[in-house]
């Protein structure tokens, strides 16, 4: 398990701008998040550079963004409708409502009484909604509980559009929505939550040969998270644990502050999938190889990565205590590429014109290249510094009295997130040295 509490992040989370709770003015609502400014800077970073190293930098994906709402057809042939759901049991002295696998229900959690709770009842996740003005059967829809049949059901769409060769694989990053009956754990478990999934299409023969290029290429993601390797587990799940289709799974775990938890999943789902939206639907989803040997219906091997819990681990692993001069120092240590502010500029004196107007243009410099940049001129520097460090900022830039005269005239002093060191830098080198 990690050392770093849970309460300490989410508490750094919320007074510094990252994450508040959902709907926070009127009370809450429960299993759900809002993103302040620098929380949506780092989720975006974080997608960012998902979708650069697998679908930008590789040579074998493609990705789609398929609609939220899909045809209740979807979820009918998935499986969904009848088995996405958790065993639910009611107290009948205070009528609190849990996850019967969550608790022992020998006893309520909330009231205490013993022997108050019936058998479980299976009770669906997905969000039920109705399409257009008509309330019946035919215009239910749900909120997809996964994205992963958005690129299932455009399967067929991309080959004709593209006609890619084998193995070639769909990515796709969205919402999705699970009813789950207690969420938890800050945005571990949560009603809404962001997906970036992979649907990797292989012939059947080969399907362990890409699994074990999976493998390695889900660690590579988990080093560009900043996540030390030590902290990442891989869990080889049991045939018993397994869903009925899938003839490998292995979950990556993470230390978190809760505990050793799943950070994302990969799994061999077999021709699970396209056999059933074959069946459903009527239509054909053999592909057909370029070199005219036999057509097949595609294996598929499915990457899946949750972005809450991809934040949930950098914020873990970034968190830092230290002392500087005898003070506690809270900080975090993010990946510069990570990192929602790259830079922060200060103006060592907010009354002196001369400076400030120097300190705006080496401002507006860092802007130019980094995009990111904090403009900070409150407080004093020591402060500054603590404030920046807090939220993950990797170098501030002072513009002092040095800075406008003498032989030290053009250039400031850069100064450490991490190591808390300061140097003076020419002004003409910072692009360079920052970047
Ligand atoms: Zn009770």
């Amino acid at each position: 398990m990690s050392d770093t509490k849970l309460e300490d992040i989410v508490s750094l989370a919320k007074r510094r701008g990252f994450i508040y709770p959902g709907s926070d003015v009127y009370g809450g609502l429960s299993g759900t998040w809002d993103y302040g400014p620098l929380g949506v800077a780092l989720k975006r970073n974080i997608m960012q550079l998902w979708w650069q190293m697998f679908v930008e930098d590789a040579d074998d994906m493609l990705g789609v963004d398929a609609a939220i709402l899909m045809n209740q057809k979807v979820w009918q042939a998935s499986g969904h409708v009848d088995t996405f759901t958790d065993p639910l049991v009611e107290c009948s002295n205070c009528k609190g409502r849990f996850r019967a696998d969550k608790i022992d229900t020998s006893k309520c959690p909330t009231c205490g009484k013993e022997g108050t709770f019936g058998e479980p009842r299976q009770f669906n996740m997905m969000f039920k909604t109705n399409i257009g003005p008509v309330d019946d059967e035919n215009s239910v829809s749900y909120l997809r509980p996964e994205t992963a049949q958005g690129i299932f059901t455009n399967y067929k769409n991309v080959v004709d559009s593209f006609y890619p060769d084998v193995p070639f694989g769909i990515a796709q990053q969205g919402k999705a929505f699970r009813n789950e009956i207690s969420p938890r754990d800050f945005i571990f478990r949560s009603r809404e939550f962001e997906q970036m999934e992979i649907e990797y299409f292989v012939h059947p023969d080969a399907w362990e040969t890409s699994f074990e290029l999976w493998v390695k290429r889900v660690h590579e993601w988990c080093d560009a998270l900043g996540l030390p390797a030590e902290s990442v587990h891989e869990l080889e799940v049991p045939e018993s644990d397994r869903a009925h289709y899938s003839k490998r799974t292995v979950d990556f775990e993470f230390d978190f502050p809760i505990g050793r938890e799943e950070l994302l999943g990969l799994a061999y789902r077999t021709d699970f999938d396209l056999m059933n939206i074959q069946n459903a639907s009527g239509k054909n989803m053999e592909y057909r190889p370029k070199d005219g040997s036999a057509p097949f219906v595609p294996h598929v091997i499915e990457p899946s990565f949750g972005v809450e819990r991809a934040i949930m681990a950098v914020l873990t692993a970034a968190y830092t205590m230290d002392e500087v001069n005898g003070e506690k120092r809270e900080f975090l240590k993010l990946p510069n590429h990570l990192a929602p502010i790259k830079v922060a500029v200060c103006p060592l004196a907010k009354n002196k014109p001369e400076l400030v107007a120097k300190a705006r243009e080496i401002y507006a410099m860092l802007k130019k290249e980094f995009g990111a940049v904090l403009w900070v001129d409150s407080g004093n520097i020591g402060k500054n510094y603590r404030k920046m460090d807090e939220i993950g900022v990797p170098y501030t830039v002072t513009v002092d009295f040095e800075t406008l005269e003498g032989e030290t005239k053009d250039t400031v002093t850069v100064r450490h997130r991490d190591t808390t060191e300061q140097e003076r830098i020419a002004i003409t080198e910072l692009v360079e040295k920052l970047a």
